[in-house]
């Protein structure tokens, strides 16, 4: 497996519980992908992931961590072992190709995330807006809201069209975080939110 993400993990996971061996690759210093660098403690505590994944090396799977494989590798990989599974994730944000992504007050979410689980304080002030609604843009806002003690996130976006995930809205907003979804207008700079 190449990626210790849930993806790789999963598989390894599912093809011991079938008998095979299975060695995973993971290129970070740690094993857990976006579990362990995107997603904030309060929802997926250290020792909750850190377990599982004990249990996953209990059936025998092998995780080598500080491993990027390479093209190179991946070669060589596809060469020495039966099969080869490529669970690398996508873990870079894209750009919105809008005037005003280069201000300082602007952050990229997967980065504002990671930033956090390294311990910074991202310097943020009063009422964020949070442009989108999935995973990444509540999970922004719910940080926001506990880290740096806001009383208001703003929400433009999906979340409303986005059904899955109901459950995990109502769960942030059962916890009184005060988050408004909204209308929002680019392009970003000067540009006022309308909230609904
Ligand atoms: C903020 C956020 C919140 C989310 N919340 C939820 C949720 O509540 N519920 C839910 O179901 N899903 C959620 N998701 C989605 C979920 O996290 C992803 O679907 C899942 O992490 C994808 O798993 P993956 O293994 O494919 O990729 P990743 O988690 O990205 O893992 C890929 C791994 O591969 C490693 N890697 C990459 N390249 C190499 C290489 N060349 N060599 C070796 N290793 C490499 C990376 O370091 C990483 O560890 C959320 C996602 C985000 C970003």
């Amino acid at each position: 497996m190449i990626g210790a993400g849930p993806a790789g993990l999963s598989a390894a996971w599912f093809l011991s519980m079938l008998g095979y061996a299975c060695h995973v690759f993971e290129a970070s210093a740690e094993a857990g992908g976006v579990l362990r660098w995107g997603i904030p403690l309060y929802r997926l505590p250290l020792n909750a992931l850190r377990h599982d994944i004990q249990q996953i090396e209990a059936r025998g799977v092998t995780i080598y961590t500080g491993k990027p494989v390479s093209p190179d590798a991946l070669e060589k990989m596809k060469k020495d072992y039966d099969a080869v599974f490529i669970g690398c994730g996508h873990g870079r944000g894209m750009s919105m190709k809008v005037p005003g992504e280069d201000l300082k007050e602007v952050s990229e979410g997967l980065d504002f995330l990671r930033k956090l689980r390294e311990g910074e304080t991202p310097p943020c002030r009063g009422v964020s807006a949070i442009i989108g609604g999935g995973n990444t843009a509540i999970d922004v806002a719910a940080a926001s809201c506990v880290w740096a003690e806001k009383r208001c996130c703003s929400i433009g976006g999906a979340v409303r069209i986005c059904p899955l995930w109901n459950w995990k809205w109502k769960w942030h907003w059962k916890k009184a975080w005060n988050f408004r979804n909204s209308l929002l207008r680019l392009p970003l700079p000067g540009k006022r939110i309308r909230s609904s």
